[in-house]
């Protein structure tokens, strides 16, 4: 098995495969200002197994387009949606990020969580914005620095990981620079991280060794630890900043 099929293997049983929470999405809804609509049409843009679109597609009563690349966890949020009465709102869709079929201005609001690193925030947030109709808002979470001075060893790490790494002010900036309007930020709690992410994570671990003795599988579990090391450490400097932004 290689490395992608393993990610997979180890991520798809849980209900996130990234940071957040069920309030945290709640939270961030209540800042995009959107009442419930049918006529809404709404994008998750690397859903996972679909945490976000479940809540979106209930609260806000409408259609949501759940957009993976990876067709493995659509299918498993095709069974969430039907075990929650919301299969009729929620439609999967296997894409990359980086060439979405929407047309443009055709969608009220894009949401991504813990997935727009894969292209990086500033790509992101300046080729999504021609989906939304002017006046649509954007809600994602990305990674962000919480404090101005951080220890030299976590800041090579996240650095070396993901070159965009930023404070808030700099990412609300960007923000300002494409085209948008900030309605709010807000950095995600420690229990999005640990309770909600690393912890179902780790507690997978045995059972995904068990089922895969192999030197590539026990480097995966090697660098999760570590990096649940790392956070747990420093959570106070680096964290999920939630920005959500409506398109001028
Ligand atoms: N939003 C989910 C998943 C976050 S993990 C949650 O919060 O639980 C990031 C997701 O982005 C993964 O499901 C991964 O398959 C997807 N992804 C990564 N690169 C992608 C790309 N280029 N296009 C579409 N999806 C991508």
């Amino acid at each position: 098995m290689d490395d992608l099929a393993l990610l997979v293997d180890l991520h798809i049983g849980n209900d996130r495969q990234g940071p957040g929470s069920d309030a945290m999405t709640r939270r961030a809804l209540s800042l995009a200002g959107l009442s419930p609509d049918p006529s809404l049409r709404v994008a998750d843009i690397g859903c996972g197994t679909g945490a976000a679109s479940l809540v979106l597609a209930r609260d806000l009563g409408c259609p949501v387009t759940a957009v993976d690349f990876l067709p493995q966890f659509l299918a498993r949020l095709a069974d969430r949606a039907r075990a929650a009465g919301l299969a009729d709102r929620i439609t999967p869709l296997a894409a990359s990020m980086e060439a979405l079929p929407f047309a443009p201005e055709s969608l009220d609001l894009i949401w991504s969580e813990g997935a727009i690193y894969n292209m990086g925030f500033t790509s992101g947030i300046t080729e999504w914005r021609g989906f939304l109709r002017p006046g649509g808002v954007l809600a994602v979470s990305e990674l962000t620095w919480l404090t101005q001075d951080r220890p030299a060893a976590l800041e090579a790490h996240w650095t070396a990981q993901y070159a965009e790494v930023a404070p808030a002010s700099a990412k609300i900036a960007a923000l300002e620079a494409a085209g948008y309007r900030l309605l709010g930020y807000f950095p995600l709690p420690r229990d999005a991280w640990m309770a909600q992410y690393y912890d179902p994570l780790q507690r997978g671990m045995a059972d995904f060794l068990a089922r895969h003795d192999s030197e590539a599988a026990r480097q995966i579990a090697k660098a999760e630890a570590a990096e649940i090391a790392l956070y747990e450490a420093n959570a106070a400097h680096v964290g999920y900043g939630f920005y959500v932004a409506q398109r001028l």
